[in-house]
């Protein structure tokens, strides 16, 4: 692979830009587009007259080589207060203690074995007035729409294709990442060649609360209580036009009171209160078409009734909810790119929601930061703790502090404010920002955050205009932009001396697995030429980053790589129980002087362990090694590790394999998702306190404890990445495109993040990559532009409608070069004492990730299926206060959702019927920890597409548009035989191939005659030189362009047994896993809300 071939044209960033003299431009934002994954080398590879912007001036404070501090480090008192912004102590991380690091034994418990990954606790809390959500679970524990406790469906008669147990054990899925099972057969010679419990035909435990439903207490009235799935049949009216959001109920139906429900359950509850008022024909709009079953809706109940059975006398046929008369996740992402697509976002008004993250906009910087920074789930805050917790929305921001930007869109500017460091509050310790009040002519602020009266510095005065303003305050991007950044002085460093600039360590798993599949080969040659891309500093000719080199199997091999050598030099360390660094000189070099050294070693490496037989392998003893290799340099930075097996040499953090599916539905699924040993957060910890941040490739043949091996990552601010039975010939694109994008990213090293908030709110919860040592310091060894971090508020105090609430999300973080720096985002809300304000300014596609988060949380300590119970309730009190205290008076028969919520119970939906709340049969168990851990840190255009997919018609729309065909909603009932598909997610990508495709179409794609002689499976498209075939494939490299791991392609026929994994993502249909279809729990949302509302 030629890297230099693929060199694209690199955007200018040199746009027009407000002038500020005195700071210069970060490099930050000028590196690589959100089209990064496509442009492998692009972004860093010079000359780039865009960064090129040598800085006038400050940069000089902070030379990124320079490891001593300035003369001015006496500035004391500036020092202390730059402190306190960390808590006391240590600045970055954490208690002193754990700075001045003793070796721990490597066995030493790291809290309870079995305690979960994050620092917080994650609790799972019942929202609302107990006895309701008490009701409603133990009602919803019988109802079972997420078929937690049922069996697994029957394998046939639901037009799912080939049943579960049969697929998932012929093993023959091509290798999607995600979803591969393992093939058989693959052991190496010497290891315990075991089958992968992810072929075993699931064995669900038997049904153990079916009958948990209890009748209300109350005499009245009462709703129908249906326990079983939910089922379709039922006939809602569709929404008129004029009231988009009112989903109706269907006209009143006949039903005989306590239908029976006959389904494989066994007897269930008797159906209570014949009288039921029921169902009302809708008052304001026609019933949309009703559709007799379908194949995708069937339900495995044949002599179900409608949900809400109805008094009367005879029973009707049933009838079901037109799909297209419910609010459809298409139609709003295109009405908001039609509305909102032309204009730019412009930050300067407060409390504004933002276009969705399907829109492409640009954005103005005027004062607020950009959504691309800060999403919020509601920019209008009610004003007391009681509307917060009637409407249950959950206040929450998911902040990715050093987000890319479009090439369009200037990055935050850096501004230097001397030897005195960033101004302050004295109180709150909050920067210099646009909402802080000057008074006094100029001579004092007033602190935005805690109202606290400052003094100016001196050589910060400036005069007032006639409204108040500081005259200068649009030459100062920390009083005129929402995101900006500040020099560090010294004493924002850790032992008060500027860092050095961060190493890379490359470690190499070199057992049989590694060599066998051709990996070692491929990463070494690979490694030769994207070592000339490591992240450096806009002008820098060369990176700061220097590189080591780590082979290992049951032992280390370190090697010195100094320029100096003809040869490189291997060092083993065989004692993995007491790791220390066999070399300081020599091991950490810079890539461009010992370049001859390098390339011998990396021609060496796969030769040397070409004939290995070891087949075992250590991991704790690795990351052990990195660290200290930086320490002992006195440096952060970031080691790639990969890796094939489960670490079952003897070492510290041996792991065994303790995979087991019996455990899932059961109170024990939770261990799961747990470390089996807590030697790895105790390693983690060491690996933060050191700013040692660490990325996983796992190569694994068969279970190898991704939720043992994935805390260092998590903890750390590091990737996984996963390649389940990796292949050169199958995978080294995938593979390859993620590592050179991963190399090259641009990080943040040593972070320190923390939320600060007005008077009357605080952050009180974060989800996320990182580490906590206490309740208000997000600790990042490593944070890069991908990684979010998704902070909760609640109410301490009330709030006011006229001064609104702020937010200041304050990141300290060592660049790329070294350059010790700040970067704050501000962002200000409007609050309401009106409920109907809230959902007006409410964004479903944060709160999903926000649920998401919260509940891929909860599995750690709570059972699956209370999860998902805490889920539905909250879902249902969100949207039933909605209809209380907002609606407009109506029967109850309507089912009315806020025009900003209408899709959060398709949404959530979708989250609860995820592989990590509801797993199929064909996901393994490291498949769930993976996505879980995915999850905690993504953003929220990637939850959103990751929940709900996009499903794109390829021969809909004319061969010569240019632009992404308009996508259809994710149901196989949108498909056509006669069309072709590709469906993505984010991780996944398949284009699916209807059994009726013109000859023509086949032919001109794939080169063949006919559908028949298309190989499924299938993961290239040939390259022909034809219109459809260009359109085609340029359409698939535009998706993987706007994702952040590269996407392999799996091309599905119909009717083949590849459809089922293809239909996994169809999230709109009941799933096989039990899931159920969206129009089936819409119209269980529907019925919670209707008992909350009772
Ligand atoms: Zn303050």
């Amino acid at each position: 692979m030629n890297v230099n071939q693929s060199v694209p044209p690199v955007p200018s960033f040199g746009q027009p830009q407000p002038v500020y003299p005195g700071y210069h431009q970060s490099s930050y934002g000028g590196q690589s587009g959100s089209t990064a994954p496509t442009i492998p080398y692009g972004a860093y590879n010079g000359p780039v007259p865009g960064y090129q912007q040598t800085p006038p001036q400050g940069m000089s404070r902070a030379p990124p080589s320079s490891g001593a501090p300035p003369a001015s480090t006496a500035q004391a008192p500036c020092g202390q207060a730059a402190y306190g912004q960390f808590g006391q102590g240590d600045v970055q991380n954490g208690p002193s203690s754990t700075v001045q690091m003793q070796r721990l034994p490597g066995s030493q418990p790291f809290g309870s074995p079995l305690a979960p990954v994050g620092n917080q606790p994650a609790v799972l809390q019942p929202y609302g007035p107990p006895p309701t959500s008490a009701q409603v679970t133990a009602q919803l524990s019988g109802m079972q729409i997420s078929g937690a406790v049922a069996p697994a469906p029957p394998s046939s008669g639901l037009g799912y294709g080939p049943p579960t147990s049969l697929a998932s054990a012929s093993g023959s899925f091509p290798n999607s990442g995600l979803y591969g099972s393992y093939p058989q057969g693959q052991a190496p010679p010497l290891s315990q060649a075991q089958g992968h419990p992810g072929i075993q035909t699931p064995q669900r435990s038997a049904p153990s609360q079916a009958s948990g439903f209890t009748p209300p207490a109350s005499g009245g009235p009462r709703l129908p209580s249906i326990t079983g799935p939910l089922l379709p049949g039922q006939s809602f009216g569709g929404p008129s036009v004029s009231q988009p959001n009112h989903v109706s109920s269907p006209p009143p139906q006949a039903l005989p009171p306590g239908t029976q429900m006959t389904g494989p359950l066994g007897p269930l509850p008797p159906m209570h209160s014949p009288q039921q008022p029921g169902y009302q024909p809708q008052q304001n709009g026609s019933f949309g078409p009703t559709r007799g079953p379908q194949p995708n809706y069937g339900s495995p109940y044949p002599a179900a009734p409608t949900f809400g059975s109805q008094s009367g006398p005879q029973p009707l046929p049933p009838k079901r909810l037109d799909p297209d008369a419910i609010p459809s996740p298409i139609q709003v992402i295109e009405d908001d790119r039609n509305n909102r697509g032309t204009e730019p976002f412009v930050t300067g008004v407060r409390g504004q929601v933002p276009p969705l993250v399907t829109t492409n906009f640009l954005v103005k910087d005027q004062g607020n930061a950009s959504p691309r920074y800060i999403r919020c789930t509601s920019y209008n805050i009610p004003c007391t703790s009681d509307m917060a917790k009637q409407a249950q929305v959950p206040l929450a921001a998911v902040i990715k502090p050093l987000a890319r930007l479009p090439p369009e869109e200037a990055s935050p500017y850096v501004v230097d404010h001397g030897e005195s460091g960033p101004l302050r509050c004295n109180r709150c310790k909050a920067y210099m920002c646009p909402f802080m009040q000057f008074i006094e002519g100029g001579r004092r602020f007033q602190c935005c955050f805690c109202s606290c009266i400052n003094d100016v510095p001196p050589q910060y005065f400036q005069h007032l205009d006639h409204t108040g303003k500081r005259v200068d305050a649009y030459d100062r991007p920390e009083l005129s932009l929402g995101s900006y950044e500040f020099l560090a002085t010294v004493d924002y460093c850790k032992n008060s001396k500027f860092p050095s600039p961060p190493a890379f360590i490359f470690m190499i798993d070199v057992s049989y697995n590694a060599i066998r599949t051709g990996l070692v080969r491929l990463l070494c040659e690979e490694l030769k030429s994207l070592l000339d891309f490591l992240p450096r500093e806009g002008g820098a000719e060369e990176s700061a980053i220097r590189v080591g080199f780590v082979t290992y199997n049951k032992v280390l091999h370190f090697y010195n790589v100094k320029s100096s050598l003809a040869q490189p030099q291997m060092m083993v360390v065989s004692d993995v129980a007491d790791m220390f660094v066999p070399l300081l000189d020599g091991f950490l070099v810079n890539v461009n002087e010992s370049r001859a050294v390098i390339t011998s070693l990396l021609d060496q490496i796969p030769e040397m362990f070409a004939d290995t037989r070891e087949t075992e392998t250590v991991f704790v003893p690795v990351i052990q090694a990195g660290m200290e290799a930086l320490k002992a340099a006195e440096c952060a930075g970031k080691l790639f590790l990969f890796h094939t097996s489960l670490p079952i040499a003897e070492a510290p953090g041996k792991l065994k394999n303790r995979d087991d599916r019996k455990l899932i539905n059961t109170d024990k699924e939770k261990t799961l998702f747990q470390p089996q040993t807590g030697a790895y957060q105790t390693l983690a910890k060491e690996c933060v306190a050191q700013g040692c941040c660490v990325d996983l490739f796992l190569f694994p043949n068969q279970y190898v404890d991704v939720a043992t091996l994935s805390v260092v990552p998590q903890l750390t601010g590091g990737s996984v990445y996963k390649y389940a039975c990796f292949q050169v010939e199958n995978d080294q694109e995938r593979f390859l495109s993620d590592l050179r994008r991963d190399v090259q990213k641009v990080v943040g090293f040593d972070a320190v993040m923390r939320v600060r908030t007005s008077t009357g709110i605080r952050a009180v919860d974060f989800f996320g990559a990182f580490y906590m040592s206490n309740t208000t310091d997000v600790e990042l060894a490593g944070l890069d532009g991908d990684k979010t971090v998704t902070v909760e508020f609640k109410h301490d105090d009330r709030l006011n409608e006229e001064s609104g609430a702020l937010l200041q999300c304050a990141l300290l973080y060592t660049s790329c070069a070294g350059q010790r720096r700040l970067r704050i985002h501000n962002l200000a809300l409007n609050c309401c004492t009106q409920l109907a304000d809230l959902y007006r300014n409410c964004e479903t596609d944060t709160l999903i990730n926000y649920m998401a988060k919260f509940a891929y949380r909860g599995v750690l300590n709570s059972p699956v299926k209370a999860v998902r119970d805490t889920l539905i309730t909250q879902c249902a009190q969100i949207l039933a206060c909605y209809r209380k205290n907002c609606a407009s008076p109506s029967s109850a028969g309507q089912l009315i959702l806020p025009e900003c919520m209408k899709l959060l119970p398709v949404y959530l939906n979708c989250v609860l019927k995820s592989d990590v709340l509801q797993p199929g049969a064909e996901i393994t168990t490291d498949d769930r920890a993976y996505v879980r851990q995915l999850v905690t840190s993504m953003d929220v255009a990637e939850t959103n597409v990751f929940f709900y997919p996009r499903l794109l018609p390829l021969t809909k729309s004319p061969i010569e548009s240019t632009t992404e065909p308009p996508a259809v909603r994710a149901s196989e009932e949108r498909l056509s035989n006669g069309d072709m598909y590709l469906l993505e997610n984010g991780l996944n990508l398949f284009l699916w191939v209807g059994a009726s495709v013109q000859q023509g179409v086949v032919q001109s794609l794939f080169s063949v005659s006919s559908f028949s002689q298309i190989t499924s499976g299938l993961s290239v498209l040939p390259v022909l030189d034809n219109p459809l075939s260009k359109k085609v494939r340029g359409l698939i490299d535009s998706l993987r362009a706007q994702r952040s791991r590269y996407m392999k392609l799996i091309v599905v026929k119909q009717e083949d047994k590849l459809e089922m994994l293809f239909k996994h993502f169809l999230v709109e249909d009941k799933s096989l896993s039990g899931g159920a279809s969206y129009v089936d729990f819409l119209c269980h949302m529907h019925k919670e809300i209707r008992q909350l509302l009772s």
